[in-house]
C-alpha cells in the first residue's frame, strides 16, 4: 500500500490542512537514478565554512564537482548545500562557531539540500577536552539533521583520520548527492586502513568490477544488482531455486549472470566459488528473511532457519571465499544489517541476534582484512518500503513509516545506492562500519 500521506502532502490545500491537523506532511524527496557524473554539482551553489586541517582539501573536491563555492553569508544567496570544516575546534567556547553559522546561514538552504559537518576523530584528539568538543560535534549534526528533515533536507558527520585526507572525495560525493537521500544523521569515519585503490573513477567506478548479490530476485536485493551495474559492474545474482524466474528476470536485466541455490546448502559455498573462479570484487550478502515471533512462543525451527540463512551462510561463504583466493585485493564486502539489530525487537529476538552479530563480524573482518585493501561494511536499513512491510498491520506500519526525520519510508532503491557507494573504489577509507538508511529513524537512535 502507497504511502497515502507523501500523496496528499504534494497538494497545497491538502498540506495545509494536515498542517493543521497536527499530522506529518512529509515531501517527496529529491533522488536520483541516474550514473555518477564527474561533475556532479556543476551549476549548484555550495558554501563551504569552519577553519580546519581539511579545508584546502574539501575546497579541491568541491571545485572538482562543478559546484561555485560560495563564503559564509556572503550574498544570502539560497545553497545546495552547506560543507562545514570543524577540525579545527578545540576547545568548548570554539563550539559557538556551529551556533553562529548555521545561525545565521540555514535559511539559505534549499529544500531537499545537503549538510555536510567533517571534523577530526575524537580518538587522535590532543586532550579530552578536544575529544569531549569532536563527539559535540556528532550531537549537533545529529540535531540538526532533526531540524532540517521537514524540508527534506539531511545532515550528515564525517570523522576524518588525521591521514585520511585523500580519502574524503568519495564520501563527500555521495553524501551531497541524491543517491544519498534516505541517510540522514549519520556520523561516518573515513580512516587512513590499508592501501588505498591505485585509481578511484569518478564515472562508472565498477567498471571491469565483478559483484555477487544474494537474494537478487526482488527487494533491496534486486534494486541493488541494477544500481552495480548501472556503474559498471558485472553482476552474479544469486537466489533460490523457488525465485528462478524473477531471479532471471533480474539478471536479464543488469546484463548479468543468474545461480540459483539455496545459500544455506551444504555444497553453496563451493557451488558460489566455482561460479566466480575468476574472482570476485563485490559480495553484497543480501539473503534474508524473517522469522517472528515472542521468545517464548518461538518453535525451534524459527531460531535455526533464521540463523543458517541471515548469519552462517555468510560465514561459510566468505571464508570458502577468502580460502580459494576467490575474493580479490581491494575487494568489498556489504552486509544487510537492520536497526533491528541496533535495537533490538519484541518478536524479532532471532533476527536482532543473526542482524547484531553482522555488526560484530563486520568490524573484526575489516580489520583482518585491512592489509589486503578490502573494506567490509554493513548496512543497516530502516522502513523500506517492500512487500515485508506491505504486509504489516496498518498501524504498525504508520508508526515505522513516520519515526525518522523524513516521516516516510524508504525506498529498495535507496539502500541499493548506499551499499553501491561502500563498493566503490572511492569509499575505501570506510571499513568496519555500519552505515544505517533510515532517515534517521528515531528507533535504536
Ligand atoms: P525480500 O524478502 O524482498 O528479499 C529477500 C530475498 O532473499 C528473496 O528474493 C529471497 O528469495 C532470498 N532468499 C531468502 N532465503 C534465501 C536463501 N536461503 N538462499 C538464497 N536466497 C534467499 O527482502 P528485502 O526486504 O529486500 O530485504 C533484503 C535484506 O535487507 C534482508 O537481509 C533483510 O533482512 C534486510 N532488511 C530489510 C528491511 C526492509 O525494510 N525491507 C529492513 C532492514 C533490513
Amino acid at each position: 500500500m502507497g504511502d497515502y500521506l507523501l500523496q496528499l502532502s504534494d497538494n497545497g490545500l491538502a498540506r495545509r490542512s494536515l498542517k493543521a491537523l497536527g499530522m506529518p506532511t512529509p515531501r517527496t524527496l529529491a533522488r536520483s537514478e541516474a550514473p555518477y557524473e564527474d561533475r556532479p554539482l556543476a551549476g549548484q551553489r555550495l558554501v563551504l565554512a569552519g577553519e580546519g586541517g581539511f579545508n584546502a582539501t574539501l575546497q579541491r573536491v568541491l571545485a572538482d564537482c562543478g559546484a561555485e563555492l560560495a563564503g559564509a553569508g556572503a550574498d544570502g544567496q539560497p545553497a545546495s548545500a552547506v560543507v562545514f570544516d570543524a577540525s579545527a575546534v578545540a576547545r568548548a567556547a570554539d563550539l559557538r562557531a556551529l551556533y553562529s553559522f548555521f545561525h545565521d546561514n540555514l535559511q539559505r538552504l534549499a529544500a531537499d539540500g545537503r549538510v555536510v559537518v567533517v571534523t577530526a576523530t575524537p580518538s587522535s584528539a590532543a586532550d579530552s577536552v578536544q575529544a569531549a568538543c569532536r563527539r559535540g560535534i556528532e550531537g549537533f549534526t545529529r540535531s540538526l539533521a532533526k531540524e532540517l528533515g521537514r524540508r527534506g533536507a539531511t545532515a550528515n558527520l564525517i570523522y576524518a583520520e588525521t591521514g585520511a585526507g585523500d580519502r574524503l572525495e568519495g564520501p563527500l560525493r555521495f553524501l551531497l548527492s541524491r543517491h544519498a537521500t534516505y541517510v540522514d544523521g549519520q556520523p561516518i569515519t573515513v580512516r587512513e586502513r590499508g592501501p588505498a585503490p591505485a585509481e578511484m573513477p569518478r564515472t562508472q567506478p565498477l567498471t571491469g568490477k565483478t559483484a555477487l548479490v544474494t537474494g537478487a530476485a526482488q527487494g533491496i536485493g534486486a534494486a541493488t544488482a541494477a544500481c552495480l551495474a548501472r556503474e559498471g559492474a558485472t553482476v552474479v545474482c544469486l537466489d533460490i531455486p523457488a525465485a528462478e524466474q524473477p531471479l532471471k528476470e533480474t539478471a536479464a536485466r543488469v546484463g548479468g549472470r543468474a545461480l540459483t541455490l539455496d545459500v544455506t546448502g551444504e555444497d553453496a559455498p563451493a557451488r558460489i566459488a566455482g561460479a566466480l573462479d575468476d574472482g570476485v570484487d563485490v559480495v553484497v550478502h543480501n539473503a534474508g528473511i524473517t522469522r517472528d515471533k515472542t521468545l517464548a512462543r518461538m518453535p525451534e525451527h524459527y531460531w535455526d532457519q533464521l540463523m543458517a540463512i541471515n548469519l552462517e551462510a555468510i560465514l561459510r561463504i566468505d571464508g570458502k571465499l577468502e580460502a580459494d583466493g576467490v575474493l580479490r585485493d581491494q575487494g568489498r564486502v556489504v552486509c544487510l544489517s537492520s536497526i533491528g539489530g541496533i535495537a533490538g525487537n519484541a518478536g524479532q529476538t532471532n533476527y536482532a541476534t543473526a542482524k547484531a552479530a553482522l555488526i560484530g563480524y563486520v568490524d573484526a573482518q575489516a580489520q583482518r582484512l585491512a592489509p589486503r585493501g578490502i573494506t567490509v561494511n554493513a548496512v543497516a536499513p530502516g522502513f523500506i518500503e517492500t512487500r515485508m512491510t506491505a504486509a504489516m498491520p496498518f498501524m504498525i506500519r504508520e508508526a515505522g513509516r513516520r519515526m525518522n526525520s523524513l516521516s516516510q519510508g524508504g525506498q529498495p532503491g535507496d539502500v541499493a545506492e548506499a551499499i553501491t557507494f561502500l563498493a566503490t573504489p572511492g569509499a575505501c577509507g570506510i571499513s568496519g562500519m555500519t552505515l544505517r538508511v533510515c532517515g534517521q529513524s528515531l528507533i535504536g537512535a
